[in-house]
């Protein structure tokens, strides 16, 4: 509203700044005309005199109204190429694949909110391009990171066995870590392309009604060569839940954690796996007797690559994506993952699924 009765004021302003220059150049034109005929010494015609005055008036005019818009568009158009002139540098940054961009500013004028929120735009794509920029690297070298070791072991192993003094039992031990290297490469494999099918954006869950029990009491008695060589007392209240949901998605998310729970809780410890329907949905609980995980190391859990203890990790295998992709698989289904746990008593991994889930 007010900008409205700025404008007119403005347009107002220039009609009489107009007038009084037409007047001013008319009148102009009329002293000079009579001097310059006064100098000739030739007096024009009333009719012709009061043609060429009005003739030289509106051609002088139109030159001086020319003349000021030109230098008052050039102006302008010097104005703005200043400002787009940093933008037009970012975005060729940018796409050069420099996103190290940040262009200040301080606009003054009437145009200052579109070139403000254009630079806004601009500094907060360059900002998020940074970041994901950082995350692609850091992925890329814990990948490097994570096959590299395996192969390194697979090469020193597969050198040392062309040593032919070595015994049969010597020969049976290098080929074993051979094949545990392998098998850790092929896991992390089969974990990059889980998280790669997880991260796509149209990723369809393959949902249906399933007895959620009966798969975790399945998947409990898979892994029993597991615990019962450990000793462990592995315990399973289960109520009977239907599920509405991603059957093998899920499986991979109850296979993660039950052989993380293994693979922590040192020999003769225990393992208490419960499944209760609870406030709008299901609640799933594992709670283990193991190592426990220190408190800073918690919040970083579900990171890809996270693992608490690399040195301990390095002999008991893992690649530390297990977690982030249970955590992406339950928040497909609109639910939540925790942990808690104390270091050196044990942790316990709570689930929630809405029974609403995806549909
Ligand atoms: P990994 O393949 O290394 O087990 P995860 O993503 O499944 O990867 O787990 C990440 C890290 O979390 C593990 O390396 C381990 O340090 C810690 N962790 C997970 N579960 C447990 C547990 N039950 N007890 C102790 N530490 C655990």
């Amino acid at each position: 509203m007010r900008d409205r009765r700025k404008r007119t004021l403005y347009g107002v302003l220039g009609m009489l700044a107009m007038i009084t220059v037409l007047a001013l150049v008319f009148a102009g034109v009329h002293l000079a005309a009579r001097a310059l005929y006064g100098l000739i010494g030739w007096q024009p015609p009333l009719l012709l005199g009061e043609v060429l005055n009005s003739l030289l008036g509106i051609l002088l005019f139109f030159g001086l109204m020319t003349t000021i818009m030109v230098l008052f568009r050039s102006k302008r158009l010097r104005e703005q190429m200043q400002i787009i002139a940093p933008i037009l540098e970012a975005l060729q940054a940018i796409a050069r694949g420099n996103f190290d961009v940040q262009i200040e500013h301080d606009y003054r004028g009437h145009e200052v909110e579109l070139f403000s929120e254009l630079v806004t735009g601009v500094n907060s794509m360059a900002q998020q391009l940074k970041q994901m920029e950082a995350m692609r690297q850091e992925f890329i070298s814990n990948v490097s990171h994570e096959i590299q070791s395996p192969l390194t072991s697979i090469r020193g192993f597969a050198q040392a066995l062309q040593n032919e003094q070595l015994n049969t039992s010597e020969r049976a031990h290098y080929l074993a870590i051979i094949e545990t290297e392998s098998m850790r490469l092929s896991k992390l494999s089969d974990n990059l392309l889980s998280l790669a099918a997880l991260d796509a954006a149209t990723i369809q869950l393959d949902c249906k009604a399933f007895r959620l029990d009966k798969q975790i009491r399945g998947l409990i008695l898979a892994c029993e060569p597991q615990w019962s060589a450990k000793e462990l007392e592995m315990t399973l209240t289960a109520d009977e839940v239907l599920f509405n949901g991603d059957e093998n998605l899920l499986s991979q998310v109850w296979g993660n954690l039950l052989h993380n729970a293994i693979k922590f809780t040192p020999d003769g410890g225990t393992i208490c796996v419960t499944l209760q329907p609870c406030t709008q949905g299901v609640e799933f609980r594992i709670v283990d007797s193991g190592i426990g995980i220190a408190p800073e190391d918690q919040e970083r859990l579900f990171e890809r690559f996270f693992k608490a203890d690399r040195a301990r990790n390095r002999a008991l295998g893992g690649s530390g994506l297990g977690l982030a992709i249970a955590k992406q698989v339950i928040e497909l289904h609109y639910g939540t993952i925790n942990a808690e746990s104390t270091l050196g008593t044990g942790t316990t991994f709570t689930v929630w699924l809405p029974t609403t889930a995806a549909a």
